[in-house]
Formats: structure tokens, C-alpha cells, sequence
């Protein structure tokens, strides 16, 4: 089964509206002759989605996401933005459950599966996050976290053709040390296994399964190579629109 590949910048809390056109104007350049075929997703701050989806105006290649989405539809929920504002400014996809949203925020699997469903409820489409620390690995955990995430994360989800997984060892998120390529593969082949136990084969063969944790020009060739690696989501190397470009050169 072919999957087309899926390319995605998280800017996390980088970038507000003039630093986020420079990047733009930088990538209209560089890519202006690419002829890939990766879906490229960028995922800007709340407050700067607004401004790139005006600059973005006409060019139907790059979709954008937001880093989060509140569980709730609306009401006295201070500091939080829905899905529905998300629609009507054009954002299609949404991250959830990033390991520092876990981590620095707590968010636990049920309150990641609520957002899910929210988010797909809306017509939006998950990028859902899942990866084990260092330890969990360590400890011979990382099977079981993995399905833990996945079936409390993806709980009472009944069609997962609009969520794309995002694997991401928290190990190798902003560190520098990314998985090799075995490591990833094998991972993300389990992580299969598990879409395929809970949804059945075709939905397993379907599914889209990003790596993340630091890809960048140097190493997303051979991550992306691997048969079961179907794109990156990107922090530090997606802040420059070269080294960007320059792992979207390489899927
Ligand atoms: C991320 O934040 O999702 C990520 C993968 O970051 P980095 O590429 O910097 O490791």
C-alpha cells in the first residue's frame, strides 16, 4: 500500500507573524521548482496561524495545523481556543499530544482523547502524538507504553482515515539523538501491529505513521526510506525554510 508521504513543521513557541512571513518568503524561494509530492504541514503559534494562512492564500500545497485545541466546544474556559475558531481562520490539522504538552502540561490519555474526537468531530484532522521517554525503552516498557497511548489516546475513534500518528521518542525530541533508522522502523512497524489489532489490516495499511524527534536534511532520507516511516514532523530543523526545505528535498 502506498501512503503519501507527510511532512510537518511544529514551531512550538517560535515565530509570531513577521518572523513567520520571513520564513515563507525564504521557502517560496528555495522551493519554488520542488516537485515532490509530500503533503507539507506547517504548525504555527495560535496567534500566528491567522497570518500564515493570508500569506499561504492560493497555495493549496501547504496546509496548516495548530500545536493544541481545547477539549471544550465553548464557554468560560480562559486561555483556550476551539476547533471551531480553528476552522473558520483554515487550519486543517491539529497536534495533540505531544510529549511536552504530557509532560509540561500533564495532559493525560483521556483528556488527549477527548481533544481527538473533538478534533474530528469538527472535520479537523489529529496529528496524535505518541513516544517513550528514555527510561520506558530502557526498562523494556516501550511496548506497552506505546499501546497504552494508542488505546486510551484513539478510545471510541471509530475510523482513523483522517488522523495521522506522529511517533516521537521522547528521547529524541530537541536532543539532537534521533533514533537510527532500524530503531525507528522497527517502532513504527509495531505501532502497525497495534492500528492493525484494534482497526484491522487495511486501516493499519492505511495509516500514516510520522517520525519525529530530531530529522533533519542529514538523517530524513534514510528515516524516510524505511517502509513504514510515511514523514517527519519537524521542530528545530523546521525553523529555518533551508533546513526545512532541505528534509522535504530528501522525502
Ligand atoms: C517535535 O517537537 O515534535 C520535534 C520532533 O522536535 P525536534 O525535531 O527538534 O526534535
Amino acid at each position: 500500500m502506498s501512503r503519501n508521504l507527510i511532512i510537518a513543521a511544529n514551531w512550538k513557541l517560535n515565530k509570531g507573524p513577521a518572523d513567520a512571513a520571513a520564513f515563507l518568503d525564504a521557502f517560496c524561494v528555495v522551493a519554488k521548482d520542488f516537485k515532490g509530492t509530500a503533503d507539507i504541514v506547517l504548525a504555527p503559534s495560535f496567534l500566528t496561524i491567522p497570518s500564515v494562512v493570508t500569506k499561504l492564500d492560493g497555495c493549496d500545497r501547504i496546509a496548516v495545523a495548530s500545536q493544541n485545541v481545547s477539549e471544550q466546544e465553548s464557554g468560560a474556559f480562559t486561555g483556550e481556543v476551539s476547533t471551531c475558531m480553528l476552522k473558520e481562520v483554515g487550519v486543517q490539522y491539529v497536534i495533540l499530544g505531544h510529549s511536552e504538552r504530557r509532560s509540561i502540561y500533564g495532559e493525560s490519555d483521556a483528556l488527549i482523547n477527548a481533544k481527538v474526537k473533538k478534533t474530528l468531530a469538527a472535520g479537523l484532522k489529529p496529528i496524535f502524538c505518541i513516544g517513550e521517554t528514555l527510561a520506558e525503552r530502557e526498562g523494556g516498557k516501550l511496548e506497552s507504553v506505546l499501546t497504552t497511548q494508542i488505546t486510551d489516546g484513539l478510545k471510541d475513534v471509530a475510523d482513523l482515515s483522517d488522523v495521522v500518528i506522529a511517533y516521537e521518542p521522547v528521547w529524541a525530541i530537541g536532543t539532537g539523538v534521533t533514533a537510527s533508522a532500524e530503531q525507528a522502523q522497527d517502532t513504527h512497524k509495531f505501532v502497525r501491529s497495534v492500528i492493525a489489532n484494534l482497526y484491522g489490516q487495511s486501516a493499519a495499511d492505511a495509516v500514516r505513521i510520522q517520525y519525529g524527534g530530531s530529522v533533519k536534511p542529514a538523517n530524513a532520507a534514510e528515516l524516510l526510506g524505511q517502509p513504514d516511516i510515511d514523514g517527519a514532523l519537524v521542530g528545530g530543523a523546521a525553523l529555518e525554510a533551508e533546513s526545512f526545505f532541505g528534509i522535504l528535498e530528501n522525502s
